[in-house]
């Protein structure tokens, strides 16, 4: 440790962060397998990471990215403090999406950024977290790959990671657990299908996204398949912004107790003797009615 930090630059290296990559990397470095033969009058898309909800959790990157964008094309759950970092002149697209109801079907999605960067515009695609956890970021990078558009992906903290630091939640607590597993509870057919005898294995922690109408679900097959009804278990809503919310409580009863604090997405849910750290760990505490950060989906409804 002592020597990592030793390697660390200094962070006052006057002004150089913004300098260390260009705005708009040469073609050649950027892009897919096509990207050489890339047309001059073609823009790029940049695929950002917006992070889990609280703007200041933004990285130094993306900020620069976006303040430079023509167009910026984003999801439901980033922080319209971010969209605002865009230019005044910026034209901003909302396009997504709550629980079966997107507002637009991921291959218009695709197609919108294909035909805004042939169009030559510096194109920002924002989305919550990080574009490559749940985030279908892969299947948009695929059609600016297929049409030889030049792309960079700039990564975000993702919600598992932002929300459990925000709730003084150690993923990884050597002292409970050895590994770290991050799922989606999406219900397909009412059901969810995961692999529960490797989810139930004691020693680790499971990190569910979109877990909330399927809790009891989750919470009664992880218990079927051998965790103890009294594993440690948390709920948290809206994490990282003033409005979070959390909810602690064992296997046996968080889908009970979540319902009754009329928990609404989004919500990440934490499985494992890592959530008895909270008690200890735990030090963001907003006041309830303190200024809100809301997605800024909510003004584009
Ligand atoms: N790409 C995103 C995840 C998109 S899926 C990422 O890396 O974080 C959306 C799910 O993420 C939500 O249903 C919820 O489970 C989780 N999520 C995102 N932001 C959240 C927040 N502020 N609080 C709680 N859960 C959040």
């Amino acid at each position: 440790m002592d020597e990592d930090k030793r390697r660390e630059p200094p962070l006052s290296a006057g002004g150089r962060i913004r300098d260390a990559v260009p705005a708009r990397p040469p073609l050649y470095a950027i892009g897919g397998a096509g990207a050489t033969a890339i047309a001059a009058n073609v823009g790029i898309v940049y695929l950002v990471g917006a992070g889990p909800g609280n703007p200041e959790l933004l990285t130094i990157r993306a900020a620069n990215v976006i303040a430079r964008a023509d167009v910026i094309v984003y999801d439901r759950l980033v922080a319209r403090e971010i969209v605002a970092l865009g230019r005044p002149g910026a034209q901003r697209i909302y396009v997504g999406k709550a629980r079966s109801n997107h507002t637009l079907p991921q291959h218009e999605i695709n197609a919108l950024l294909v035909r805004l960067a042939q169009d030559g515009k510096h194109v920002v695609r924002l989305k919550g977290g990080d574009p490559f956890v749940f985030g279908r970021g892969g299947e948009e990078i695929e059609a600016l790959v297929a049409h030889d558009i030049p792309f960079e992906v700039v990564p975000g903290i993702t919600a598992a990671t932002g929300i459990a630091a925000y709730a003084g939640i150690p993923l990884t607590h050597r002292d409970c657990a050895h590994a770290v597993t991050f799922v989606t509870g999406h219900l397909k057919d009412g059901t969810m299908n995961l692999d529960w005898p490797a989810l139930a294995r004691p020693g680790q922690t499971v990190v569910i996204y979109m877990g909330l109408l399927g809790l009891p679900i989750l919470c009664r097959e992880l218990v079927a398949h051998g965790l103890p009804p009294t594993t440690p278990a948390a709920i948290v809503q809206q994490g990282t912004t003033a409005q979070q919310r959390v909810v602690v409580a064992t296997l046996a009863d968080l889908p009970g107790r979540a319902f009754d604090a009329r928990l609404a997405p989004p919500t990440l849910i934490i499985v494992g003797e890592v959530v008895k750290l909270r008690d200890k760990l735990g030090w963001f505490h907003p006041e309830p009615g303190r200024a809100a950060v809301r997605p800024a989906s909510l003004a584009a409804d």
